[in-house]
Formats: structure tokens, sequence, C-alpha cells
């Protein structure tokens, strides 16, 4: 039994039905729509094809719609790219898609998609293009652009990624383009939403009441990747639905030798704030070429489960790789290795005060679970706020989500150990306990005589946990 889950970047790679297919039953829990990439067309084709496989594999699986943020990025450059020699000096040219001369007096010239660059950079600024392949220092400025010298050279290449380490970019959070993924992805019915570059807790916000105007209710992932995310991380992690060590550009900004401390700490925090938390990028990286993962990545997987991360993200692996169910099968195998080791030490729990009755009721569940010896947890929630609170506290057995909702299954998938199952909730107390024994013994959670622990609410309150009762499996109910 998997508990930390399985998220993976859709892409050409998983585009046959077959292979997705192949690949949500060796293990995919959540897709991510990566809209840095792929047009609206293409994304609403892909989510139909993982719900289509989804429910011919009887699972639920979620999804997240990742904004590209004020991501900055070469603009359109010759075919085969431009070699920008080390020692030499080229001109950024601010705004630009693309130039009709890419040569300036004979020097390099490279357009960058960003309005603000040459406002935001200042003499002895780093550039770092192609996640800091290339690394240019700023020289000079212009009326029309930016001198910088080249301390590393490389093939500068179309559409590659700018970064801008130490430097306060003054793009707005959410782009026009951001805008427009919003509303398409809230009409789109995804599950998540993962907000790319957040800055401080108004970011997050913002995007909430975008959302809210929309009228979608899609919870929120900060990306934590700029260094302002993480001198934010308390209040960030405050307002977030769930968090993202985007470990991708955070290691460009900040040096990937900070990387592993920071990721501990914000999991750390997602963990104490009862948030889901999802570590992703470069996890099997090598199996973009190879059908085997390296002894390092295999370990960089399972520290993040020691770390305590919910979830585990794939990118290039299942989105452009050669072996995109081989990546899934490994990454699921590893963690379950992981997690039947006994380095597995559970993370620190959510804290609570005497006002935070979810929380209380959620941990009781938990311990009463084991004193009796359950077989399994189930938790009955609306809005599925219940089961993200009970998984937080990590109980051993199975953790059994009901809920009327498809929209909660599928919100569900990305969070710890959580098995969640529609089921219809108007009937009587006696029905929603008769259903649970049905669907636990069905999914062999449970059998005849078996103890079990029921978690739910006061009816018509959501999140409102509030009730714990030990049931035994084929013993009258009442009502
Ligand atoms: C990252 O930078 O690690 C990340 C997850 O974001 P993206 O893949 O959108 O660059």
């Amino acid at each position: 039994m998997r508990r930390a889950k399985i998220v993976a970047t859709l892409g050409p790679a998983l585009d046959e039905r077959d292979k997705l297919r192949a690949a949500v039953e060796a293990g995919i829990d959540v897709v991510r729509l990566n809209f840095s990439h792929g047009d609206h067309d293409t994304h609403a084709k892909r989510l139909e094809t993982v719900h289509e496989c989804a429910s011919r594999l009887g699972r639920g699986v979620g999804s997240i719609a990742d904004l590209q943020g004020p991501k900055i990025r070469l603009g359109t450059l010759p075919d085969g790219g431009i070699d920008v020699e080390t020692g030499s000096e080229v001109y950024l040219l601010p705004g630009r898609e693309h130039l009709e001369d890419y040569d300036s007096g004979g020097h390099v010239a490279l357009p960058v998609a960003y309005d603000y660059l040459a406002h935001d950079l200042q003499p002895g600024s780093l550039v770092l293009i192609d996640d800091g392949s290339l690394r240019l220092v700023v020289s000079r400025k212009d009326d029309e652009g930016v001198w910088a010298r080249v301390v590393a050279g490389g093939i500068a290449k179309s559409k590659k990624g700018v970064n801008l380490p130490g430097v306060a970019v003054s793009a707005p959070s959410l782009t026009e383009k951001d805008v427009a993924d919003l509303k398409f992805a809230v009409e789109l019915g995804v599950d998540w939403i993962a907000l790319s570059f957040v800055r401080h807790a108004d970011d997050v916000v913002d995007a909430r009441n975008r959302i809210a105007g929309l009228g979608g209710e899609a919870p929120l992932i900060s990306k934590m990747e700029r260094p302002e995310s993480i001198e934010n991380m308390l209040d960030v992690v405050a307002v977030s639905d769930a968090l993202m060590v985007a470990r991708g550009d955070l290691g460009v900004e900040i040096g990937p030798e900070r990387v592993p401390a920071i990721q501990k700490a914000i999991i750390a925090e997602a963990n104490a704030e009862g948030k889901p938390v999802i570590t992703a990028t470069e996890m099997l990286e090598s199996m973009i070429n190879s059908p085997r993962a390296t002894r390092a990545e295999a370990s960089d997987v399972a520290n993040a489960v020691f770390d305590g991360t919910d979830a585990l993200m794939l990118s290039g692996e299942t989105a452009a790789g050669k072996y995109p169910v081989e990546a899934v099968r490994t990454m699921a195998r590893i963690i379950e290795v992981a997690e039947a080791s006994p380095h597995l030490v559970d993370p620190q729990p959510p804290s609570h005060s005497e006002r935070s009755i979810g929380r209380i009721v959620a941990q009781a569940a938990c311990q009463v679970a084991a004193d009796v010896k359950a077989t399994a947890i189930v938790v009955y929630s609306i809005s599925g706020a219940s089961i993200q609170l009970v998984s937080k506290y990590r109980p051993a057995m199975p953790l059994v989500g009901l809920t009327p909702r498809e929209a909660t299954v599928q919100r569900t998938a990305l969070m710890w150990g959580t098995e969640a199952m529609m089921v219809p909730m108007k009937g009587q107390s006696t029905d929603l306990i008769s259903a649970a024994e049905r669907i636990l013994v069905d999914g062999h959670w449970a059998q005849h005589g078996d103890r079990v622990v029921l978690v739910s609410g006061t009816p018509g309150g959501q999140g409102g946990t509030n009730r714990i009762m030990v049931h035994r499996v084929g013993d009258p109910v009442g009502s």
C-alpha cells in the first residue's frame, strides 16, 4: 500500500491513450497540465482522456493546472540556436519575441520577452539562461537594451528560461496569459491551480479573488521557487491551500546547494499547517533517456518521502521522456520501499489550539484507530477538508474518504494515504455506515468482524469534523 502520491506532468510522451492508461495503472494519482507549453485545446483533450482512463480503471485521478507565471524567456532564435561565446559581450533586447537580425555590430543580440528587463537590471546583475547553463553579468545599459558579459557560454536556444537571481522582478504575479489560462482552467474544472513564482501572500490572495470572480473554487498550490517566497514562507503557507517545492527554478534562483535544506523547511511548515505539499523536479531526470533510475535519484525520491512530503512530481520524465510509464512505476516502487523502511518517521503533525476542533478530532481519530487496532479509518466529507485533516495525522491504516462529490474524490487524490470513493449522502447515518462497510469489504480494506473508525461532521457543516465512531464490520448499526 503506497501512501505518498504521484503527480505526473502530461505532454507528448503520454499522448497515446494506451501509454496514458498504462501510466495511470502504474500509479499516477494526479496529472499536471503545464500551461508553459501547449494550447488550450491540447490541455482539454488530455484531461478528457485522463478522465476516461481513470473511470475505466475505477480510479479518481486529480488534475492541476500549472500557470506559467511571470517566467522570463528568450524570444525565438534561429533553428539550432546561437553560439554565445565565453568572454564575449551580448546585447539583450527587452520586450522582443524575435529580431530581424541577431547580430548587433558584431555582437550576438538576443530577444528577451520581458518588458521590464532594462528597468530591473543594473550593472553587475547576474542573468542566467536555460537553467543557468549560460551565465552573463550586466555591464551597461543603453536606450534600447542591456549589454552583458558572458562568463559561461553555450548555445542559446529559442524560448529558454531567463532567471535574474537577486533581482526584484517588477512583472505582475499574473501575466495576461495567466489571466486567460486561469479562466480556461476554471471552465475546464481542474481540481487544483498552481501559481508559479509566488512572491508574497498577496499574490495568492489576488489569484483566489480572481477565481472566485470567475465562479470557481479550485484551491491554490503556491510554487515555492522565488527567494521572496522563502523569505515570506510563513505568510505564503498560511494563505495557500497546498505548496510545491519547485526545485527547478528555486535551484537556479538560490543555488542548488541550498535546495535540500529549504525543501525540508517547506515540507515541515506545510505539515505544521496541515496543508498538502508536493516535491517536484528532476526526481528521476535520467529516466527521460534511460529505462533505469540512478542510485542518487532513488535516494532523492526516498528522502523526499522521509522528509514527509505528501506527493512527488514527475516533469520531463512523463511529459517528454522516452520511458514515461517506467518512470511512474519506478517512482511508485521507490516510495513503497521507503515507506516500509524503519527510517520513515512520521512528520511533526499540525499543531492545534482549543478552537481547532477539526484537527483535535482528526488526531484523536487516528489515536483511537491505532488503539482499537482498526483496519481502516473512514472519513465522510463533502469538501474533502476533513479527509485532508485526517491525512495530515498520518494514520497507519488505510484512510478511505467517502464523499457525494466527484470533485472531492479527484481533489483528495493529491493527499497522502487517501483513497476516496463516491457515495450518496442523502439517507440516514445507518445508510452511510452500510455503504462504508460495503466499500471497505469490496476494496479489501476490512472484513467481517474487523474494527473500523468512522469520522464525520454534523450534517450540513462543511469541514466541521466533530464525530468519531468505532464500529465492528457486520454489527447492527441501529438508527
Ligand atoms: C520548477 O521550477 O521546479 C517547477 C516545478 O516549475 P516549472 O516546471 O513550471 O518550471
